[in-house]
């Protein structure tokens, strides 16, 4: 099939690059003229394992192109994605400005029927707002369906994720898109739930805002753990055995980031609230993320008693492992706090450092964790890479000025670290000292 994909950030370049895989003719397009510039130069801007390989691939087999022309992609497609952002406003609420500036164009392009896929997270009733747009500028007067595709991909393992998904969700009204959207993802051999288009955008909502839950809970219960003695890290495991719970999401840290989480359930409270409903459970669950960065920050403040002129190395920086993205990274919140009382600040992340440096000042980028951890009075763990997990910490130990761990990630075992001789505090398990 033809395909459009409007917007090629994290979730339109895989998607684009994905679906060309899969056989299809695929334009990506964004109005990003430097990115579209690198990406027809096989320079991919984000990091996402496996990305640049398939995007090179599908690029040399004349599956996969680039572009800044809008309108002759739409002409040129049967089924338009559109991938654009959904940034959250002042209020909270998602700024659908881009996905209409999208759906306009196309309208006035659209030349034949059309298949327009939202696959931007959006709040339930954009479907029907975008059908209204599409029809309203609709020149050449052609059929067409707007669906609702929403997307559940994660960062870091994207490819894997829209490859071999748990399900898709399609929202469509009409027979005729149904069977075109089938076919689409027939060759991923994935469990497809069809529903309306309010359910379909509803489902993203609704299963982001769960995973915050269990976030929320597991980070809630950590400090429950702290107080009584107890360890977060079995109690989770515990918990995890059973089926109807299951262990995933149950990791207790620093709160939840990134550019989905923060924004989405900000979004769905409002939509909530629209909608007449007050959301209250979602409302606890922002306000436990929140708390949980800034009692972090009283750990780092509490066990350096003064953080004014200490050297402090932080590990990671990325909101979460294997992605470049720095979009509400709870390492922002650290840092700012603790520069703000006087600390120096080292840091290294394997794949995260071009783009932090547009966003933290200030600091002294290092190569290595070691470089980090040379002369620092405390290392902060602020984002589980794997190969944090594997550091030499006898070497660790011997380049630091003073041997104290503050892990928001829980990634060693606290009778390793203490083995070593470290002071490690971490999240819902007791000090060793
Ligand atoms: P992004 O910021 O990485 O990408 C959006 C792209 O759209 C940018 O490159 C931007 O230049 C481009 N754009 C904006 N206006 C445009 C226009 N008029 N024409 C062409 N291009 C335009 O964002 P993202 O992370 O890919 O997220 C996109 C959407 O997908 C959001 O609604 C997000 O909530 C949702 N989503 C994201 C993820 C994720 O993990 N990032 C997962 C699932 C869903």
């Amino acid at each position: 099939m033809k395909i459009a994909v409007i917007g090629s950030g994290y979730v339109g370049l895989v998607t684009g690059t994905c679906f060309a895989e899969i056989g299809n003719k695929v334009i990506c397009v964004d109005i990003d003229e430097d990115k579209i510039n690198k990406l027809n130069n096989n320079i991919v801007p984000i990091y996402e394992p496996g990305l640049e390989e398939l995007v090179i691939k599908n690029k040399k087999e004349q599956r996969l192109g680039f572009t800044t022309d809008l309108k002759e992609a739409v002409k040129e497609s049967d089924i338009i994605f559109i991938c654009v952002g959904t940034p959250p406003k002042k209020s909270g609420e998602a700024d659908l400005s881009y996905v209409e500036n999208v759906a306009r164009t196309i309208a006035e392009v659209m030349d034949s029927y059309k298949i327009i896929a939202e696959k931007s997270t959006v709040p339930v009733e954009t479907g029907e707002k975008v059908a209204k747009i599409i029809k309203a500028y609709n020149t050449h007067n052609v059929d067409f369906d707007v669906v609702s595709n929403p997307e559940f991909l994660r960062e870091g393992s994207a490819i894997e994720d829209f490859m071999h998904p748990d399900r898709i969700v399609i929202g469509c009204e009409r027979e005729k898109a149904r069977q075109i959207m089938q076919k689409l993802y027939a060759p991923l051999n994935a469990p497809i739930l069809f529903t309306e288009i309010k359910s379909a955008e509803i489902i993203k909502h609704a299963s982001n805002s769960f995973l915050a839950t269990k976030i929320s809970f597991i980070n809630a219960l950590s400090n429950i753990c702290e107080l009584a003695g107890a360890d977060v890290e079995k109690v989770a495991e515990g918990m995890g055995y059973d089926k109807r719970i299951g262990r995933a999401f149950l990791n207790a840290g620093i709160g939840y980031g990134g550019s989905c989480f923060p924004k989405d359930i900000e979004a769905f409270i409002r939509i909530a609230e629209k909608l007449g409903y007050d959301f209250k459970l979602l409302k606890t669950v922002r306000e436990i993320n929140n708390e949980q960065k800034k009692t972090f920050i009283k750990k780092i403040e509490k066990i350096l008693w003064n953080v004014k002129g200490k050297t402090i190395g932080i590990l990671g920086l990325a909101f979460k492992p294997n992605t470049d993205d720095m979009r509400s990274a709870p390492s922002i919140d650290i840092i700012n706090d603790i520069q703000k009382e006087g600390a120096k600040i080292k840091a290294y992340d394997p794949k995260a450092m071009e783009k932090a440096k547009h966003l933290l000042k200030n600091i002294e980028y290092c190569n290595n964790p070691y470089d980090v951890a040379k002369d620092a009075d405390a290392l902060v763990i602020a984002t589980e890479w794997k190969e944090f997990k594997k550091l030499d910490l006898k070497k660790i130990k011997s380049l630091m000025k003073h041997s104290l761990i503050i892990d928001g990630r829980n990634i060693f075992n606290p009778y390793d670290v203490k083995k070593e001789g470290f002071t490690y505090i971490s999240i819902g398990r007791k000090d060793v000292v």
